[in-house]
């Protein structure tokens, strides 16, 4: 697939708060946080039908893909409470089933905020124990200027998954696979095995740098060897539904990965010289690849110190 896909206002509201938060400019004032909570509360969704019964949502934080049918309801992560009307409404289209089962990628509240209205509605989420912990204790995330408080008794995912897990619905089998720690130390991709689509969470962000939670056990290596996992089994056909940007294809998520490599490479042999993250940054490790990679979220000098960290 090469849909192209606009900024949405909250991309480009993250991509300012995180410059701000980073910088510590007076954008900083407001929280990303603050600031995707309010986009979301816009209630805005767009569906887009990927293939057989799977389909993504987009518009309440991040994506979140849907297999639907009579068994009930599959969705990869949660998006945010405030959208909750929007949301029921968006899966009403989808088909009269409840949602039965929620699988959090991580515990980032743009994917996992909207598990206690949905557990209130009877669905059972799954997660991570490094996931559970995260939610279930205040979690600061400094890049965003934010401390999440401890999520209600609702929002806390039922299931601890620490081994592949297949379910069997909708005549679909979904499995949900525990990744080394990327992104952060508790991540999870889902596999639709017949409909030969792959969320990611947010290992993968579509055509920008990600963020990495540095502060929660995500690192650049453990990034890129989840990218790698992924590339050993997808194929041309497959449909990959990253954690933020239009869903891609083997091509796209095989360009990330040697962006990846190619900036923890320049970014370790000057870390290993001695120089400082300011000097790293200075030195504009990124510059060959901001003019795709760097347009919005998560600046060039962000990204730049998200893998020194890591490295
Ligand atoms: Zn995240």
């Amino acid at each position: 697939m090469s849909t192209i896909r606009t900024a949405t206002t909250w991309q480009r509201a993250l991509s300012l708060a995180l410059i701000g938060a980073w910088a510590g400019s007076a954008l900083s004032e407001e929280s990303v946080v603050d600031k995707v909570n309010a986009e979301a509360a816009k209630g805005v969704i767009v569906t887009h039908a990927l293939r057989a019964n799977v389909a993504e949502l987009e518009g309440s934080g991040g994506n979140i893909t849907v297999l639907s049918g009579p068994d009930g309801k599959f969705l990869v992560d949660s998006g945010i409470g405030l959208s909750k009307a929007a949301m029921q409404a968006s899966l009403a289209k989808l088909g009269s089933s409840p949602v039965k089962y929620v699988a959090n990628t991580h515990w980032h509240w743009d994917h996992s905020d909207g598990d206690a209205w949905l557990q209130q509605a009877g669905a059972t989420v799954i997660a991570t124990p490094q996931t559970v912990s995260h939610l279930t204790q205040a979690s600061r995330v400094s890049d965003w200027n934010h401390t999440f408080p401890p999520v209600s008794a609702d929002g806390v995912p039922s299931v601890r998954l620490t081994a592949d897990k297949t379910y069997t619905m909708n005549g679909e089998s979904v499995v949900v696979h525990p990744l080394m720690a990327s992104h952060t130390d508790g991540d999870i991709s889902v596999y639709f095995k017949h409909a030969d689509v792959l969320a990611t969470g947010d290992t993968f962000w579509n055509g920008v740098y990600p963020y990495i939670d540095d502060e929660h056990g995500g690192g650049i290596n453990g990034t890129i060897a989840a990218v790698d996992s992924y590339l050993k089994f997808v194929t041309d056909k497959t449909i990959i539904v990253p954690g933020h940007g239009a869903a891609a294809d083997r091509k796209q998520l095989l360009e990330y990965r040697d962006m990846l490599v190619a900036v923890r490479d320049r970014v370790a042999a000057l870390k290993h010289q001695g120089k400082t993250l300011s000097e790293v940054v200075a030195a504009k490790p990124t510059a060959p690849f901001d003019a795709k990679w760097g347009k919005f979220i998560v600046t060039p000098e962000l990204f730049t110190k998200l893998v020194y960290e890591g490295v």
